[in-house]
């Protein structure tokens, strides 16, 4: 469960009550702390254990806590009345991650899509590619501001090198377009050839204007151009609206890609993802793995607790799971409490450590939930080797999974041979 985020709204306006509401029934995991006094909201800060992440401030609010909230580097969301000379001033003057006046018939809403981008953000990876180190400090100084996890590289190839490493999973490239040893154009056209524009969005920043620069950029697959000098709100609200479209991207691959109950992969991905893998495998003769599991005696779980402890079991198969395996492994929920996993690139000798380990897992495992205490064991059936298809795979896992069965359940079974075939 993600840990509770904590919101500090410091004001005394007429929205107070309906934004307290909306920001609770919208936002998963929050707690939201309101107060029209500054001398509290600054004690509400400075307390350590509350770890507050966003603040939403009117600008009526003494502009002392603006600049205690600057101090702090904590993002803030400004609501002013009005876009008049105090509300410039005081934007130009501090750092804020978003504004919304409340003029617009829909500002309520914009300040929840502004909040929730805020503490999105703390997920997102940003990569911005400069060979100036000014111009990097500046980027990385207002993208910090948005909460944003930043890296820099300071050309194109070192750029493509940090992407492909693949231990840090960017959401967004922000390119410059003159650098030594491979330009901000030669890095999107490589990048584009590794991902899709959906997959990873890539601004181009750059100092000429020139269109046909621009028109590169975007023939070349980028998502956004800015152009050099920006100011601090052009390059987040950019920013942030390419992650939003990111994001939403996101959520419909997930629709068509995934279970709703556990957010494991369904079936029909299984065999999408997995038809490819095993024709990579088959090109270069090298052995898969996949693997059946399912809980024994699940029925009587269903039986004895209810169905709803009955669904906790099987996302506690998934947490399990995920511990276990890699991120390059694929995962998904065949049906009921039945799993199906692929992987790639390993030995016979670890796939028996790790099955056994993962099977252990589940026999050592306590599922807390409805003030119970559960437990509950798995069987394994594997298939290690490359078969015909992915399809013949599957079968033989299952055909492991049988054996189990019959064979007294909680174990794992590699490679057996069908019993009735
Ligand atoms: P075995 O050890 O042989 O696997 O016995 P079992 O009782 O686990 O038998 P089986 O795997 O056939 O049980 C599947 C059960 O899972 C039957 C079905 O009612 C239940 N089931 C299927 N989908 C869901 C679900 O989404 N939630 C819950 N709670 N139960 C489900
Ligand atoms: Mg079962
Ligand atoms: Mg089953």
């Amino acid at each position: 469960m993600d840990k509770t985020k904590i919101i500090l709204l410091v004001s005394d306006e007429v929205y107070v009550g309906t934004l307290v509401t909306i920001l609770k029934e919208s936002l998963s995991n929050v707690e939201v702390i309101h107060t029209n006094n500054v001398i509290k909201a600054s004690g509400f800060l400075a307390d350590k254990s509350l770890d507050i992440q966003v603040c939403i401030v009117d600008l009526n609010v003494s502009s002392m806590l603006f600049k205690i909230l600057d101090n702090m580097s904590i993002s803030s969301l400004l609501i002013v009345n009005e876009m008049n000379k105090k509300a410039y001033t005081n934007l130009e003057k501090y750092t804020f991650s978003d504004y919304v006046s409340t003029a617009s018939h829909d500002y309520l809403n914009q300040i929840l899509s502004g909040v929730s981008r805020i503490l999105k953000n703390y997920t997102a990876n940003i990569l911005i590619v400069d060979d100036s180190k000014v111009q990097l400090q500046v980027a990385v100084l207002i993208l910090e501001n948005q909460n944003l996890s930043v890296h820099t590289a300071s050309n194109g190839e070192e750029a493509l090198n940090m992407i492909k490493k693949g231990d840090i999973k960017f959401s967004l490239v922000l390119t410059d377009y003159n650098m030594p040893v491979m330009d901000g154009l030669e890095l999107t056209f490589a990048l584009r050839k590794l991902y899709a524009k959906d997959e990873l969005g890539i601004i181009a920043l750059s100092g000429s204007d020139s269109v046909d620069v621009i028109a590169k950029f975007l023939k070349m697959g980028a998502n956004d151009f800015i152009t050099k000098p920006y100011s601090d709100i052009e390059v987040t609200t950019r920013i942030n609206s390419n992650l939003e479209t990111l994001d939403l991207f996101e959520a419909s691959r997930n629709l068509a890609n995934r279970d709703y109950m556990t957010g494991a992969y369904n079936r029909r991905f299984f065999f999408e993802s997995g038809n490819a893998i095993f024709h990579k495998a088959q090109r270069s003769n090298r052995d898969l793995c996949v693997a059946m599991f399912d809980i024994d005696k699940f029925k009587n779980i269903n039986d004895t607790y209810g169905h709803d402890v009955g669904d906790e079991a099987i996302k506690e198969i998934v947490k399990i799971l995920d511990v276990n395996l890699r991120t390059s492994d694929l995962m998904a929920r065949f049906g009921g409490e039945e799993f199906c996993v692929l992987l790639e690139e390993i030995s016979l000798e670890d796939v028996k450590i790790l099955f056994e380990k993962i099977r252990i897992s589940f026999e050592e495992n306590i599922l807390k939930t409805a003030g119970l205490e559960i437990k509950f064991t798995v069987s394994i059936g594997v298939k290690y080797g490359l078969g015909k298809d992915l399809e013949e795979m599957i079968k033989h896992s299952d055909d492991g999974l049988y054996f189990c069965k019959n064979n007294g359940r909680n174990q794992v079974a590699i490679n057996v041979e069908p019993l009735n075939d």
